[in-house]
């Protein structure tokens, strides 16, 4: 019923007597791969079929069906008609959606040619996140990812276009076969399966997750040198710079790291609780930038920040003190990888944690560090929720305190997960967006918001400092909690 519209625009030869013109093509769901691509679900249909570019469009296409020259882009999921993608290659929604690298697009450097891995490609398998620029190798082959015909180098589009048609799995200059076993007679592809099937189910729950969660920070970003907010910026050196830490954590790990929401989901109780530490009185911060070069940092950023700074006092004090000077050159030279046997994990939760709240100048240069405000912290007010009218302004900065206490608790933990998680391989990976603060409070905004702070009375809501021995206490107590 659902195509009775569509039936009706357009003539439908085909679908006339829909059922027995379903059943009409072959489809091997069991030759493909949870997760496989797009590319590689129509390229195996088209072999099995071999229907022409014209009728395999009309089969798959929303309207209007007809095909630029260059063919139709294969990344993004909006030009093609999913339940009949669906029916077609009897598959569920789920890989539906997985085989496409995005529905429309945010981040913009997926790759237009096709990015393969040569063992998976011979097997028969290619996924939707190899096309990704950021994924530089196959995490079950541990090959770096390659461009153009494995016979030829002739580029391969990355679109349902006249080659696929015509030649599918087969270079249409070289006469190369992509995938040998297929063209044998009676040939077939086997599904991979157990571990690797897992991983490759880790890897792109991770680069969904996180090329969803870039594009949608990405709409309300902050400039660092003005604090204002800017328009989302497209342009492909934004989107490299951004996307820096998933390349390295594809070249360091074969898992991906653990997720911010994945984390999240399981941590323990916030600080606020009541078995947390105790309030104590307020103390000043120790130092901060300075307000005359940084004017729209206003009042309550600064009172955030105090609170910010007595946080790093009490939990981590001497802590980077003495981190040695090779191995911090070593941390800002490569990228923020550094070989797990230099440092103790202790120093790694406390660099990664001052990288992703104080920002790597201020983190790193220790000698200017007055220079700039926190800037993870600005990132963090940027994405907390948005003061409710009935609140005020005052009580509102004691609420975002608070939370800010919960933040940054979490946060070290947080920290302290990735690093255990990345003990076991060659190097940590310490750069910040693994742990951005603005994702802390993205989350917490998408959470439904609870008035039950607002409504206590305002003696109750000047939590601005906790006792050093309770945090530390307490830290080494959530410090201690296994992952699983
Ligand atoms: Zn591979
Ligand atoms: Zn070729």
């Amino acid at each position: 019923m659902r195509d009775d519209h569509q039936e009706e625009h357009e003539m439908p030869i085909l679908w006339q007597a829909k059922g027995i013109a379903e059943a009409r093509f072959t489809s091997r769901p069991e030759w493909s791969t949870a997760g496989e691509s797009m590319w590689m679900r129509l390229s195996k249909f088209s072999l099995c079929n071999r229907l022409t570019l014209h009728e395999l469009s009309n089969l798959v296409l929303l309207p209007p069906k007809e095909i630029p020259t260059d063919g139709v882009d294969l990344r993004r999921a909006d030009r093609f008609d999913p339940a009949r993608l669906g029916d077609l290659l009897q598959i569920s929604p789920t890989d539906v959606t997985t085989a496409f690298c995005y529905s429309t697009p945010g981040l913009t450097n997926a790759s237009t040619e096709l990015r393969y891995c040569r063992e998976c490609l011979q097997q028969g398998f290619h996924a939707a996140w190899f096309q990704w620029r950021f994924i530089v190798r196959c995490p079950l082959h541990q090959r770096a990812l390659r461009l153009g015909c494995p016979g030829c180098t002739r580029p391969i589009q990355y679109s349902l276009q006249g080659n696929m048609a015509e030649y599918p799995l087969v270079c249409a200059r070289c006469g190369k076969q992509w995938v040998p076993d297929l063209h044998l007679p009676a040939g077939r592809c086997t599904p991979i399966s157990g571990r690797s099937a897992r991983i490759l189910r880790r890897w792109q729950a991770y680069v969904a997750e996180s090329t969803t969660r870039l594009s949608k920070l990405s709409l309300r970003q902050h400039d660092p040198q003005t604090g204002q907010f800017v328009a989302a910026q497209r342009n492909r050196a934004a989107s490299i710079r951004r996307t820096a830490h998933l390349r390295m954590s594809n070249r360091l790990y074969d898992t991906p790291p653990p997720t911010i929401p994945e984390l999240l989901a399981r941590r323990p109780r916030p600080s606020t609780d009541p078995l947390g530490p105790k309030p104590d009185l307020p103390e000043p911060g120790r130092h901060r930038f300075s307000q005359m070069n940084w004017p729209h940092f206003t009042q309550r950023f600064l009172e955030l920040e105090s609170t910010l700074l007595q946080f790093q006092d009490a939990f981590f004090g001497h802590t980077l003190r003495n981190i040695d000077m090779p191995a911090w050159s070593t941390l800002c030279r490569q990228q923020f990888a550094i070989a797990t046997d230099a440092v103790s994990i202790e120093t790694v939760t406390a660099v990664g944690w001052h990288l992703s709240w104080l920002g790597f100048v201020r983190t790193c240069d220790r000698v200017h560090r007055l220079s700039t405000p926190a800037l993870g912290l600005s990132g963090w007010l940027a994405h907390s929720p948005d003061r409710p009218l009935a609140i005020a302004y005052a009580e509102w900065t004691d609420q975002l305190i608070v939370w800010l206490q919960e933040d940054l608790t979490t946060s070290a933990w947080i920290w302290h997960r990735l690093a255990s998680f990345m003990r076991p391989h060659k190097s940590y990976l310490l750069h910040p967006a693994l742990a951005r603060p603005a994702e802390l409070a993205a989350w917490r905004s998408s959470q439904p918001y609870r008035h039950s702070i607002a409504a206590k009375p305002p003696q109750n809501l000047a939590i601005k400092g906790i006792s050093l021995p309770a945090r530390l206490d307490y830290f080494t107590s959530i410090m201690r909690q296994p992952l699983d």
